[in-house]
């Protein structure tokens, strides 16, 4: 049988139509799909995925925290409230325009290991997630709904270099793509790594903050109003000295949003 002849063929012709190749295509696919959803399921078997918060197995719809987990997050709901006790850390001190904090947790509870979850076991996925919610919940107030660009506090980049990664960075990525706005990652810098400071008096931490950050790149800044990102508020002292640093730039508006409030 030659070449021509058999391109000529019925059997040639039926197995190169369009509607056949098709047909072939989406067997594939299908097949494709449930051979994907077996590994899955196999390997939720194997590796379950687990709450970040109370450590129960996930169900396949749930994404870090299980249902209970986040209908329980101890939520501020301080970005509808400017008279909050976050905005009041920073009165008579330092001008922000608003203030706010996702979620409040005490020491030892199941919320006050999702940060460090997120801070020393490497999980971003964490950081990203309730970024993204918090960033919803912001959306529903008009004082956040105008933010036009989020910064998260910098660590020292020796510092982010030992850790891979600067949690308030990825929590920023979460808020901002839901805000439809971008990070900033290169215009507020720290110059000194002032991190080591648990075992010094409040005083001396004052001080300590002083100074620490520095802006560059100001055009990217002016005119604008920024959120300020942070994992955890105490204290309040570096995200003053941030916001300081921030207000050096012309015509500047700052508001600090961070994950949690200890
Ligand atoms: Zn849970």
């Amino acid at each position: 049988m030659t070449t021509e002849y058999f391109k000529k063929s019925k059997i040639f012709r039926s197995y190169s139509s369009p509607g056949y190749i098709n047909n072939v295509k989406a067997q594939y696919m299908k097949l494709k799909k449930n051979i994907t959803g077996i590994i899955d399921d196999l390997a939720g078997l194997f590796f379950p995925r687990i709450c970040c918060a109370c450590c129960e197995v996930l169900h396949k719809h749930e994404e870090v925290l299980c249902t209970l987990c986040l209908y329980r997050l101890p939520r501020t709901n301080f970005h509808m409230l400017a008279d909050n006790s976050v905005s009041r850390l920073f009165w008579g001190k330092v001008q922000v325009f608003q203030a706010t904090a996702f979620f409040i947790f005490s020491k030892g509870s199941h919320y006050q290991k999702l940060i460090h979850q997120l801070k020393y076991r490497g999980k971003k996925e964490v950081g990203y997630y309730l970024g993204r919610i918090f960033g919803n919940d912001l959306k529903e107030s008009k004082d956040y709904r105008n933010i036009d660009m989020v910064i998260p506090v910098p660590l020292h980049p020796g510092k982010q270099k030992k850790r891979g990664f600067n949690q308030s960075e990825i929590i920023a990525e979460g808020i901002a793509f839901s805000l439809n706005v971008n990070v900033n990652v290169s215009s507020l810098f720290r110059k000194i790594n002032n991190e080591t400071q648990t075992r010094k008096t409040k005083f001396d931490r004052w001080n300590n903050v002083k100074e620490i950050f520095g802006v560059k790149n100001e055009e990217l800044l002016e005119n604008k109003h920024i959120l300020l990102v942070d994992d955890v508020v105490t204290t309040g002292a570096t995200l003053e000295s941030c916001v300081n640093t921030l207000l050096m730039v012309k015509n500047i508006k700052v508001s600090i949003a961070t994950l949690a409030a200890a």
